[in-house]
């Protein structure tokens, strides 16, 4: 597991977030120090930093943390000084502080408990279940299958976790695709002795329980689908419990060996689907009450009703609300609040909703660009675009009339006031404006 990755891809999506100068004065200096739990700890030599970064930076740190991680969950800051005191800074845990490789990958908040059922996702979970309850007996292999952020890596840890909780002896092996491709490529640089082909194969068939996560990666890489291929072989043959996700059904995965594809398929295979209004509102909650966190049922809904698509998405909205309250003193019981909190808000797949994202859709839509839409053209062509990215702004951003007339070329707000009502008005009489008004709705939301 490669923790410093990991940072520098954080450090990637920080930079898109935060202004330069905070990120060279707060941000910059921090170092990966190690993985406890489940919990990144960063050092920093400036004592006076902590308590700002964890005032004003923590909870985007986490943010990004937990977008470009499946198992990190929380990040502490400490000072460089205190490295060595670490361990006995937290002497009520009996458990030293692992090194970064030999971490263990599963979060321990992915349980059964913790996943909230609903229709998308019920046949995946009972299907985990009753491979929990008999690892190896049945369903071999089990292939989850859905969407990114939909719950799959959190439903095969609870598998792991359950098992541990049951059997704290068990070899329970997780691992993502790109880990196995890497293990396994440095198992060709033999020396000649045969060594490190032998310790992966000593690694991978030594295990009660093998879960390889995002299989779909292993498409086009013949070597290592032969690995797995051998690997599976020698797993299942011995009832070894296997177990894989994608985000695609095994057939759809492209350049996959015939004899690898009907391996994933001799088992169960079970999709997680986009999770109903319900489900995502259940969940919302569920995760609010995890944080200790207060929020009323209309804001949960509106949450669930804005983010429909990823469920990291909702969990990320949802800190972002948490956080926003926690520098504000506000509580989450009105949608004000939160619309003010995602006010510029960035999805964890690096797509923004702001101004230049609906912008830039609706130019899309009509096949308009955008000096003509900012600049000064009259004709229709361009007028009702620019209308309709103005309506848009005004509905989907909390942002003042000025500030987005200022974006319009310096429009004065009355002019920005007109267009906004023209098109709400426009809308009460046509509903294929309507319609048109929706689908670009939902383009930027999708994006
Ligand atoms: P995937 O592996 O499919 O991309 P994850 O398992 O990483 O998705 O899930 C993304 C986030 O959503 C995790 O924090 C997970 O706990 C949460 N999540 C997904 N589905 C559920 C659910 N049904 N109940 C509770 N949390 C969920
Ligand atoms: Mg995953």
């Amino acid at each position: 597991m490669e923790i410093t990755n990991i940072w520098n891809d954080v450090l990637d999506n920080l930079t898109k977030k935060i202004s330069a100068v905070s990120y060279e004065v707060w941000i910059k200096n921090l170092e990966p120090f190690c993985l406890k739990d489940n919990t990144l700890i960063l050092s920093t030599k400036l004592e006076s930093s902590v308590k700002t970064i964890n005032k004003m930076y923590l909870d985007l740190i986490k943010e990004a943390v937990k977008a470009n991680s499946d198992f990190i969950d929380d990040v502490l800051v400490i000072l460089e000084r205190d490295k060595d005191n670490f361990s006995s800074l937290y002497k009520t845990e009996k458990k030293e502080v692992a090194p970064l490789e030999e971490t263990l990958l599963f979060n321990k908040n992915y349980t059964f408990d913790t996943f909230v059922i609903g229709r998308s996702n019920q046949i995946a979970y009972y299907a985990a279940k009753s491979v929990a309850e008999a690892p190896g007996n049945q369903h071999n292999p089990l292939f989850v299958y859905g969407g990114v952020g939909l719950g799959k890596t959190h439903i095969i840890q609870a598998i792991g976790n359950y098992i541990l909780s049951k059997n704290s002896k068990a070899n329970i092996l997780y691992i993502t695709t790109e880990q196995f491709i890497n293990e396994f490529l440095d198992s060709l640089q033999d020396k000649g002795d045969g060594e490190s082909n032998r310790r992966f194969r000593l690694k991978y068939r030594n295990v009660d329980v093998l879960m390889i996560d995002d299989i779909q990666f292993i498409s086009n890489k013949k070597a290592c689908q032969e690995a797995l291929f051998h690997t599976f072989n020698d797993l299942y043959q011995n009832n070894k419990q296997i177990i894989f996700t994608s985000d695609k059904h095994p057939r759809e995965i492209k350049e996959l060996e015939e004899r690898l594809l009907s391996r994933f398929q001799c088992g169960l295979t079970v999709d997680i689907s986009q999770p109903d209004l319900e489900t995502r509102i259940a969940i919302i909650k569920n995760k609010a009450i995890a944080k200790k966190f207060v929020i009323s049922p209309i804001v949960a809904e509106f949450l669930a009703e804005k983010i429909d698509k990823n469920i990291r998405e909702l969990e990320g909205a949802l800190s972002k609300v948490i956080f926003y309250c926690s520098l504000t003193g506000q509580q989450a019981d009105n949608i004000d609040v939160v619309k003010d909190a995602l006010k510029d808000d960035i999805s964890e797949s690096g797509n923004t909703l702001n101004i230049e994202n609906i912008v830039n859709c609706v130019c899309s839509y009509f096949g308009v660009s955008k000096v003509d839409i900012i600049g000064k053209k009259k004709n229709k062509g361009i007028v009702e675009p620019r209308q309709i990215s103005i309506y848009l702004i005004n509905d989907m951003l909390t942002m003042p009339l000025a500030a987005i007339g200022d974006y319009f070329g310096g429009r004065d707000h009355t002019t920005i006031m007109y267009a906004r009502d023209k098109i709400t008005e426009a809308i009460l009489l046509d509903s294929n404006l309507e319609t048109k008004i929706n689908d670009i709705k939902n383009m930027i939301l999708k994006k």
